[in-house]
């Protein structure tokens, strides 16, 4: 088992979605990506927050064994992003970002930080993603994610960081963004002559869609879920379930690998949506998400 080191942010949210809202909850890809991956592998989190960060939730990472020595506490705010759901539940819309103690963030890994093997660049500024990926010396399998803020104010940076990378984890919305695109299986080919060796498109309800160079498509729907109250944070916890699962195994992953980690990335999305910001997954166990994932498997069954 190998260690995963992710990068990103640690925020406080405001949502609203068509079933009720909340403020300033807690959320931000890296907490996302943290709850979901350590329930499969130890993490190890890069990160800052600000002085108003509460030590209550700095023990949620905690209490997963999660290392924090890559979390800075600066003097601010922590980020603060708002945002909301009209009825289609798979794009969430941004009211506003608030980088505070991020716009001025230097990552300078703990020594015992560079010899992680997976690296997640999970969203966040580009900028930050090149600076943690040059400081691990030798990583066996690195993937990252970005989002429309990104596209729109840093794309010359996120082009340098999708040549690094072997996998880019994106949304259908900003995959089509990125590539001009209106087709993504299109786009996913395209992302492909960027640079990463593989690309997963993920489509909310609709499921997820991976590319790989050299092994060609596969497709997974969803894990259907009847009421959805808030889908934040389903992108970072399936790029969670997936780095994972993948790091349970310390080669270089396959083809089937990667089908693999779709799947039970899927799975424990699917737990997220369930209630507004950490609550559902918190709530998962060892024990809920292997029956989540029995069911999963007999509705994915088809005779050849
Ligand atoms: P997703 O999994 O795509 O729904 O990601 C949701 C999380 O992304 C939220 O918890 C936000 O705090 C975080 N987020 C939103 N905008 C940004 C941004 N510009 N940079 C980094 N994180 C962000």
């Amino acid at each position: 088992m190998s260690q995963i080191l992710v990068v990103g942010s640690l925020a406080y949210d405001s949502i609203k979605t068509p079933v009720g809202a909340v403020n300033k909850t807690l959320g931000g890809s890296a907490n996302y990506f943290s709850v979901a991956a350590s329930l499969l592998s130890p993490v190890r989190v890069v990160g800052v927050v600000g002085s108003d960060y509460s030590q209550e939730d700095k023990k949620i990472l905690e209490s997963r064994n999660v290392d924090l020595q890559g979390m800075t506490v600066k003097t601010g705010q922590t980020f603060h992003w708002s945002g909301f759901y009209d009825d289609n539940l798979n794009e969430a819309q941004t009211l506003q970002t608030d980088l505070n103690v991020f716009a001025d963030f230097d990552p300078v890994l703990p020594q015992a930080y560079h010899d992680s093997k997976f690296v997640f660049l999970a969203n966040i500024d580009p900028v930050l993603q090149l600076k943690v990926l040059g400081q691990v010396k030798s990583p066996v399998y690195t993937g990252m994610d970005t989002m429309n803020f990104w596209i729109q104010s840093k794309k010359s940076d996120l082009l340098k960081v999708l040549q690094k990378v072997q996998i880019l984890l994106i949304n259908e919305g900003e995959s089509k963004m990125l590539t001009d695109e209106p087709n993504a299986i299109a786009a996913s080919e395209k992302l492909l002559r960027m640079g990463p060796e593989a690309v997963v498109i993920k489509r909310g309800e609709y499921g997820v869609i991976l590319n790989h160079k050299e092994k060609g498509l596969f497709v997974l729907p969803a894990f259907p879920i009847a009421e959805v109250i808030d889908p934040t944070g389903a992108g970072d916890t399936f790029a969670g379930g997936f780095f994972g699962w993948l790091s349970r195994n310390e080669k270089r992953p396959t083809f089937e690998d990667l089908k693999q980690a779709c799947f039970v990335g899927s799975c424990l999305a699917s737990f997220t949506v369930q209630d507004f910001g950490l609550k559902s997954i918190r709530a998962v166990t060892a024990e809920s998400l292997s029956k989540r994932q029995t069911t999963y498997h007999q509705y994915l069954q088809v005779s050849t």
